[in-house]
């Protein structure tokens, strides 16, 4: 959903905020596209990231991960909310590795914003990533395969 940063709650105004703030600790000599996120975690403690590129593109970690991976080396499994901020006017979207890094972790409000308007997104991980392969296909799979496993057994 579209909409400004004033309909969003005050505590999700702060959390667009430290995710503005967050950029600024970006390493983005290559493409001098900032990005900063913040995540609450289950238990209400805020986590920053930013992008950090490399000279080897492909070693670029994105800000949503960057905190995502700090606050899991906190030892946080469970997430109530991220922002994410960039420079654009209109609210930047996750590339298609962080939507599959954050749908990991269930489903979660997200929080698009910018750090030079007051447009914001509202979202969620299972909205940006229909049809995810999640860890339930994992545990899908191996119920599945002991049913097929016990139906040979009988049959024999
Ligand atoms: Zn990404």
């Amino acid at each position: 959903m579209t909409t400004t940063k004033s309909n969003l709650t005050q505590f999700e105004q702060q959390l667009v905020d430290k995710a503005v703030e967050a950029m600024e600790r970006a390493y983005c000599k290559y493409s001098n596209f900032k990005v900063g996120a913040a995540v609450v975690c289950e238990d209400g403690e805020i986590v920053i990231g930013a992008n950090h590129e490399n000279a080897s593109y492909g070693a670029t970690i994105c800000a949503e991960r960057s905190a995502m991976v700090t606050a899991l080396t906190k030892g946080h499994r469970k997430f109530k909310m991220l922002a994410i901020a960039t420079e654009l006017e209109a609210p930047c979207s996750p590339c298609g590795i962080c939507r599959q890094y954050l749908i990991e972790f269930g489903d979660y409000k997200v929080i698009l914003g910018s750090s030079t308007s007051d447009q914001i997104i509202e979202t969620t991980t299972y909205a940006l990533l229909p049809f995810a392969f999640t860890p339930k296909s994992l545990d899908d799979h191996t119920k599945e395969s002991n049913e097929r496993s016990q139906g040979a057994e009988e049959k024999k």
